[in-house]
This record gives structure tokens, C-alpha cells and sequence, in this order.
């Protein structure tokens, strides 16, 4: 993580503009400065990355880089709260640009209207502290896993479907990685997706929030209670929320230690 310059100072609009979260203990003034010192990558400019980059926006991030190909469409809107009906056809990483500027002008939005592929992921990833995960897609999660913790970068991991979501924090070298949970992406027949099974704008919202307030929590300084070795299990239908326990496989293809000992020999 970026180290933090000690005398930066907050200007007396900033100490106005983020006063009710410098109140937490938790974050004070320091942690302000370490938010403002640090740069959150948002994959998809989705259901899960409007709310992520809202909050983050919101909080004083630094910087904000959001990856996301698409443009806005009229079924997107439910959920996708950083466009509007006036963004339709638009870009949607122009559309949550003009957003994000509009609600915190300090923010510097970095936009990159591109599909995340194997070989631009390691230049894009390059200079963030954190990557929130908002994919829709199983090999684009598993590609974010695998390029972020070669890289040693902090990332959210999350999914959602109908009433349901999931999320889980992967710190690497000290927690478990999504593939030490899923050890490869499941049978194409067996997925179901936000165009073919349905989502609610809300579920969305809830585990975006959740993804928000994880990386707040690192980039501020205070890990402690990170959703680290924990998946983070949410029903909206029953309303519960339930944690499942996620242990480190030492023979994950992404962060195990044969992995590691591997690359550090080569
Ligand atoms: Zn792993």
C-alpha cells in the first residue's frame, strides 16, 4: 500500500465536506488523508459498480479508474444508479464520469472504455490500491483474482443473481483468494446471468455498498474486521445474511505456496 505523505493537510472544505465520516475513530483525519492519497480500480460500471463508486466517490477516493465496454441501456437503469435515462447510448464510463465529477469534483476519474481481457488487465491494474470487482462474468472474476494477486493488490471479490449476492475480500499473501474457493469457473449450462435469471436494483445496491465499505476500510487503515477468509452469503428473500468460512489452499493455482514458490524461482 502507498505510503502516506505526513504532511498533507485537509483544506477547511474538505473537513466540512467529509466531517460526519472523520468523526469515526476509526477513520479520523489520517484516515481521510490515506483515502484521498489512494486510487480504487471499479470493474463494470454496472449494478455493482454504480453504488461502489458512488460511496467511493462520495468518501474522497483519490482517484477512480472504472473499466466497463458497454453503453447505457434502457434495461440497465433498474439497477445501474450512476446513469439516467439522458445517458442512454452513452458510453457508460463517460456517463459515471460526469457523475462522479458532479458529486465530488477533488475526484480524479480515470476511465477506460474497454472489455478486461488477459492482456491489458496487468497495464490497467498497474498504480491502484484496490479493485472492486462489479463483473457480471465468471472468467472475468477468476481473471481479476489471478492478475490481482499476482500483482499484490487488494480487491473485492462479488456476484449477485436474482435475490441473492455474495461477497468476499481478498487481501493476497495473507488471506484466501477467490480460486481457493472456486478452483475453476463453472459449466457454461450451470450459470445463470442478470439477463437471463433477473436482478433486484437492490440487491445490487446492498453488496456494491458492501464492496465500498470494504475498500474504505483498507484504504482508511483499518483492516481488522476486512471480509477476509469469509464469504459473505446474502438472501434477500428470507432476509438473512450468513458467513461461510474460506480457507487458503496451499495448492491454489493462483496464490498456493507451490504457486509462489514456482514464480519466485523463475
Ligand atoms: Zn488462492
Amino acid at each position: 500500500m502507498r505510503k502516506l505523505t505526513l504532511n498533507t493537510r485537509l483544506t477547511r472544505d474538505q473537513i466540512e465536506r467529509y466531517s460526519r465520516q472523520i468523526m469515526i475513530p476509526d477513520l479520523g483525519g489520517r484516515g481521510q488523508i490515506r483515502l484521498r492519497q489512494s486510487r480504487v480500480l471499479i470493474i463494470g460500471a454496472g449494478g455493482l459498480g454504480s453504488p461502489a463508486a458512488l460511496y467511493l466517490g462520495a468518501a474522497g477516493v483519490g482517484a477512480l479508474g472504472l473499466v466497463d465496454p458497454d453503453r447505457v441501456e434502457l434495461s440497465n437503469l433498474q439497477r445501474q444508479i450512476l446513469h439516467t435515462t439522458l445517458d442512454l447510448s452513452h458510453q457508460k464510463v463517460e456517463s459515471a464520469k460526469d457523475k462522479l465529477s458532479k458529486l465530488n469534483p477533488e475526484v480524479e476519474v480515470v476511465i477506460y472504455p474497454v472489455r478486461l481481457e488477459a492482456d491489458n488487465a496487468a497495464t490497467i491494474f498497474s498504480g491502484y490500491d484496490f479493485i472492486v470487482d462489479g463483473s457480471d462474468n465468471f472468467p472475468t472474476k477468476f481473471l481479476v483474482n489471478d492478475i490481482a494477486v499476482s500483482m499484490d493488490i487488494a480487491f473485492s471479490h462479488a456476484g449477485i443473481v436474482r435475490l441473492q449476492g455474495q461477497t468476499m475480500t481478498v487481501v493476497p499473501r495473507k488471506s484466501a483468494c477467490y480460486r481457493c474457493l472456486f478452483r475453476e469457473p463453472p459449466p457454461p449450462e450451470e450459470i445463470l446471468n442478470c439477463q437471463q435469471a433477473g436482478i433486484l436494483g437492490a440487491v445490487a445496491g446492498t453488496v456494491g455498498s458492501i464492496q465500498a465499505t470494504e475498500a474504505i476500510k483498507y484504504l482508511a487503515g483499518f483492516e481488522e474486521g476486512l471480509l477476509t477468509d469469509r464469504l459473505l452469503t446474502y438472501d434477500a428473500k428470507s432476509m438473512t445474511f450468513h458467513m461461510v468460512d474460506v480457507n487458503r489452499d496451499v495448492h491454489c493455482a493462483a496464490c498456493g505456496v507451490e504457486r509462489v514458490a514456482r514464480s519466485s524461482l523463475s
